[in-house]
């Protein structure tokens, strides 16, 4: 084999030898446990792919305690039973009705390229490629409250269009509500898949959404009786 020149893959490699000192040298029998009695984890944290919000990593998590989902902007889409491909909907099946998860948490958060798409999206922008648009509009209800409150009540069509334009740039500018308006729109489509409503009427399932400042490392929690997200002390 030729020798590793790439210095992001001779760290990560290394990275595979420190984590199989730590785990299957100095304590081989929980590793051990997890192979022969097959992964319990209790929660389900359903990510963005973005590098620098790992859901394992922020939590401090331990080999089998997360079932984890990452896609672009942590989105959740609706319960669509067809022929189509749909991977994250199948893992979410696979942690609520196989693993028998306690938990999910839709884990947002600030500066997200997806949601910032998202927006771009709504303003009419051409975004490249041929999967993220459809994709990210998974939430597109998360930017339509803001521009319809802004055009409530306006029937004049060019102050109807300034108004949207306006409420799209200051979005764009700071896009941390629809980040976590976003996240409310994933759990509210958890709940459109019916093994998911059942169990959260049982109580044997919760739903969390939770949104992660970058910027500060603050973590905020949707409360979800008042419809808000609340800095966790
Ligand atoms: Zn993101």
């Amino acid at each position: 084999m030729p020798p590793i020149r790439h210095t992001a893959i001779r760290r990560m490699l290394a990275g595979v030898k420190s984590f199989r000192a730590r785990y299957y040298e100095r304590d081989p029998d929980s590793m051990r446990q997890l192979v022969e009695e097959g992964q319990k984890p209790d929660v389900l944290f359903i990510g963005c792919s973005d590098s620098r919000v790992d859901p394992a990593l922020l939590t401090l998590a331990e080999p089998g305690e997360l079932f984890v989902i990452r896609n672009v902007a942590n989105m959740v889409p609706p319960y669509e039973p067809d022929e189509r491909r749909h991977g994250t909907s199948a893992a979410i099946e696979y942690a609520v009705r196989v693993l028998k998860v306690s938990h999910i948490v839709i884990l947002g958060h600030a500066h997200c390229g997806g949601v910032r798409g998202l927006i771009r999206v709504k303003a009419g922008e051409k975004i490249d490629g041929d999967f993220i648009a459809p994709w990210v509009t998974i939430t597109g209800e998360a930017c339509d409250q803001f521009i319809d409150a802004a055009v409530a009540g306006v029937s004049d069509p060019a102050e109807q269009a300034a108004r949207r334009k306006a409420v799209l740039e200051r979005m764009m500018e700071s896009p941390f509500s629809v980040e976590r308006a976003a996240v409310k729109v994933s759990v509210d489509n958890l709940l459109t898949f019916p093994c998911i409503k059942e169990l959260v009427r049982l109580g044997r399932l919760n739903l969390h959404g939770w949104w992660f400042d970058l910027d500060t490392g603050d973590l905020w929690t949707l409360d979800h009786d008042r419809g808000v997200f609340v800095p966790e002390n």
